[in-house]
């Protein structure tokens, strides 16, 4: 029996080593990687010019603390004040702990302002982390249950939609923040409309709420610019990356611009890994590989390509609903749960990710070269249509029999 924590229902194989976007199993069985451990190595796997930086800084140093000055983890918060505009940067280890910093800024500024019970307003299908605020946030009651108490402090409203959020606006006095995801990702890669964030910009000015984006899934690139907000003219007052930032080297971040950006002071938050040189370091290895390859235009490039294939091969076809994403965040919807598509790619060499019970989702590395997106398409299109041809044969007699 294994000694694991039963917390995942683990796919049943392990891979011994990758290159690029493939990967080979224990056994020596080739899989091309369309999620890329789930958005985060963008570079793919085993990058030659990551890999030197890493095993330079691991045989210089690792691990100091935040307690003395960290020139690497200066120079990685210049770069992301570059590249987001935002002010300042706070350096944790994970998507929860740069949401948990977040959630800790809204209070304070909530405080500042002599307000007792600050509330945050989040989103139906919202996914933001698994500690006990970011599971508040979260709007999923599966992974709520169980988990009772949860915290006070929140306000839930339907995604993509303003009026929803006037409608707090009007009524709850204690509201301090939003805190979104641009593009919800765990949800069933749902995006939202492009007049949503302007539109959240003015309520937030209006009555000086913090608007704060989560892009630990959509960050650094992923959606063909560095953040998801950069598609539209909006500047956020917190931003969130995780998961692609280091290319698999824990890290996470919790960006601040204007009056945010100074909230925190000496003791208020902190966090012993966080930001250290081997992080940060491979943060900024990441963010130029990133650039110098041009891959957030390949990003936008191969998404649209993906889309397009599985778009000519999939519309219409009874049991798709939809094929929609951002650059290299893909969701193909069905009309039923379809999570065993994802042992029946496992078995033909390819790894996909279903989400929502009914959405399909692609995550591939940024690298992606077209004919590895032929490939996926390839791989998967026949996938699918057996999978829905199967399912719409099973129900019909059912149906028509009702
Ligand atoms: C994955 C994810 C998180 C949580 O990140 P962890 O590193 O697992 O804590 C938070 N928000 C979004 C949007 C995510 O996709």
């Amino acid at each position: 029996m294994s000694h694991l924590m039963n917390t995942y229902a683990r796919l049943p194989v392990a891979f011994e080593r990758g290159e690029g976007p493939w990967l080979w199993d224990m056994q020596g069985k080739r899989y091309l990687d369309a999620l890329a451990g789930v958005a985060v190595c963008g570079l793919g796997h085993a990058h030659p010019r990551l890999t030197r930086v890493l095993q330079k800084q691991v045989a210089t140093l690792i691990h100091t603390s935040n307690i003395y000055q960290i020139d690497l983890q200066e120079k990685l918060a210049d770069r992301l004040a570059e590249i987001s505009g935002m002010d300042s940067v706070f350096f944790c280890n994970s998507g929860c702990e740069a949401n948990e910093a977040a959630i800790k800024l809204a209070r304070l500024h909530g405080h500042k302002k002599g307000i007792e019970a600050p509330a945050i307003i989040v989103m139906e299908k919202a996914f933001h982390g698994r500690t006990i605020a970011t599971l508040t946030a979260t709007g999923s009651r599966k992974a709520q249950a169980g988990f009772e108490p949860l915290l006070a402090g929140f306000v839930r409203v339907p995604f993509d939609d303003l009026e929803a959020v006037r409608r707090v606006a009007a009524t709850n006095r204690n509201v301090v923040a939003v805190l979104v995801e641009l593009i919800q990702g765990e949800g069933g890669v749902h995006v939202c409309h492009p007049d949503y964030l302007q539109g959240l910009r003015a309520i937030c000015d209006e009555h000086d709420w913090l608007l704060m984006l989560d892009e630990v899934q959509s960050g650094t690139g992923r959606t063909g610019k560095w953040f998801a907000y950069q598609h539209s003219g909006v500047k956020p007052d917190v931003v969130t990356l995780a998961k692609g930032l280091a290319n698999g080297v824990p890290i996470g971040t919790c960006m601040a611009a204007g009056a945010a950006a100074t909230l925190f002071k000496p003791g208020s938050h902190g966090s012993t890994f966080g930001g250290n040189p081997l992080a940060c370091a491979a943060g900024l290895e990441t963010l130029a590989i990133i650039e110098d390859d041009a891959l957030m235009q390949n990003a936008v490039e191969i998404g649209d390509f993906i889309r397009s294939e599985l778009r000519s091969h999939l519309s219409g076809v009874r049991g798709v609903k939809e094929v929609r994403g951002v650059g290299l965040m893909v969701g193909i919807e069905l009309a039923f749960p379809c999570g065993e598509l994802v042992s029946r790619a496992l078995a033909a060499g390819l790894l996909i990710n279903v989400t929502a019970d009914t959405v399909v989702r692609l995550l591939p590395p940024l690298i992606y070269t077209r004919a590895e997106a032929r490939t996926l398409t390839d791989m998967l299109v026949p996938l699918i249509l057996e999978f829905v041809g199967e399912h719409t044969a099973a129900v019909q007699p059912a149906a028509q029999s009702a």
